[in-house]
């Protein structure tokens, strides 16, 4: 294998290399501030304020108040949290959850993890184009519901939901709003109040930080059970030494990211939109998924008609460049999406689905070399099909 080759690296919705000035922040907190942040001595001392200073620093840059935010081993603990933390501080007040058919699995297993031990969920649809109808939110609220946990943006298709409108129904009914922001934070707004969220997740390897570290904001005053027991750290909401580089490595990632947001939003969405129109032009049959326009900058999510995507992705991967199929935490499965699924997809035309997902450093020379090699993938392998042929045949 050629390991010189430069990769087309196209899957930043799974995760994003760790940005230069962030693992230069990180270093010192791996041996020079080594300490124990709940250790009284010195160093632990110093450790202690680099995890109060970026605790600051991310609470500042989401709106919130520091002491509303714990940090966590990343998205998936984040909305475990979430769900099961609220669900076990409330369950004398209600048993129900309304969620939505299309979040990721950090949040649908431990809603069905909820359903063994007593509770009940309600799983909302989506359009066509992937968003939830704030009205169904509405209809689905019972006099036992205790949280309703909507995603901000889809990690597969890349809509974003209209969550501000969804609190404006939940919140007053004194039930709590949960959003995984795990796709959006650092990439587009998020601001915690002016979405009117009491729980929020996000993960800092999807936004240039490292991997094994994320937040949970909850608002002040919320209950919420704590289900990591051992020592007092994050004000005994989540036992276990705090990852001193990770937060360190985090904070610095968001800085970064939402300096720079504005600017990288409108480069990356305009190499999206020639990705999306040169796919278009040059292939037969194809759908784009998810919203056309309230979607993440960097998403291209496509599904093309008479291929297997396993098929697309490895034959791409072996001209050097690396996208994915759907969510890189379910890739093994032969199972069709279950977010094209919701949104009405057939199953054959979800099996052609490709997600390609942009970053701040693509080029629009990669954009032009996928174009230039995808057509002839796709044709090699519409040849070998029999679906294909016979619909050729028939016109
Ligand atoms: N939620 C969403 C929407 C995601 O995309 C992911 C990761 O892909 C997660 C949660 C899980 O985050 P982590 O990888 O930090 O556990």
């Amino acid at each position: 294998m050629d390991n010189t080759r430069k990769i087309v690296y196209l899957d930043h919705a799974a995760t994003t290399p760790v940005d230069p000035v962030v693992k230069e922040t990180m270093l010192p907190y791996f041996d020079e501030v080594f300490g124990n942040p709940s250790s009284l001595n010195g160093p632990g001392q110093r450790a202690r304020e680099a995890v109060e200073s970026a605790r600051e620093e991310v609470a500042s840059l989401i709106g919130a108040r520091p002491e509303e935010i714990i940090f966590t081993s990343g998205g998936t603990e984040s909305d475990n949290a979430a769900l099961k933390g609220v669900a076990l501080a409330r369950h004398r007040e209600g048993n129900h959850i309304v969620t939505t058919a299309v979040e990721h699995h950090a949040v649908l297993e431990s809603c069905r993890f909820l359903e063994k031990n007593g509770f009940s969920v309600t799983y909302l649809p989506v359009d066509a184009d992937g968003i939830v109808d704030p009205d169904d939110v509405k209809k689905a609220l019972t006099d036992k519901t205790i949280i309703v946990s909507v995603m901000h943006a889809n990690n597969e298709v890349g809509t974003i939901q209209p969550i501000d409108a969804i609190a404006k129904i939940v919140r007053p009914r004194g039930i709590y709003l949960h959003t995984d922001a795990v796709q959006s934070l650092g990439h587009i707004p998020v601001a915690v109040h002016e979405l009117g969220v009491d729980l929020l997740s996000a993960s800092g390897h999807k936004f240039y930080g490292p991997k094994g570290v994320g937040i949970i904001f909850i608002r002040k005053g919320a209950k919420f059970a704590s289900f990591l027991h051992g020592g007092d750290q994050e004000r005994r909401r989540r036992a276990s030494t705090h990852n001193v580089p990770g937060i360190v490595g985090f904070a610095k990632a968001l800085e970064i990211a939402v300096a720079g947001m504005n600017e990288e939003a409108e480069k990356i969405t305009r190499l999206r939109d020639r990705l999306i129109a040169g796919i278009r032009e040059r292939i037969s049959d194809v759908r784009l998924n998810g919203h056309p326009e309230r979607r993440l900058p960097g998403n291209v999510n496509c599904s093309i008609a008479y291929v297997e995507g396993e098929s697309l992705l490895l034959n791409l991967d072996m001209e050097g460049i690396a996208c994915s199929t759907g969510s890189a935490c379910t890739s093994s499965s032969l199972e069709p999406s279950h977010v094209l699924s919701a949104m009405g997809l057939p199953p054959e035309l979800s099996h052609g689905s490709l997600r390609f997902s942009l970053g701040r450093n693509t080029a629009a020379e990669e954009i032009d070399y996928v174009l230039a090699v995808l057509p002839s993938i796709v044709e090699k392998l519409r040849a070998i099909s029999p679906l294909y042929k016979k619909k050729v045949k028939a016109q």
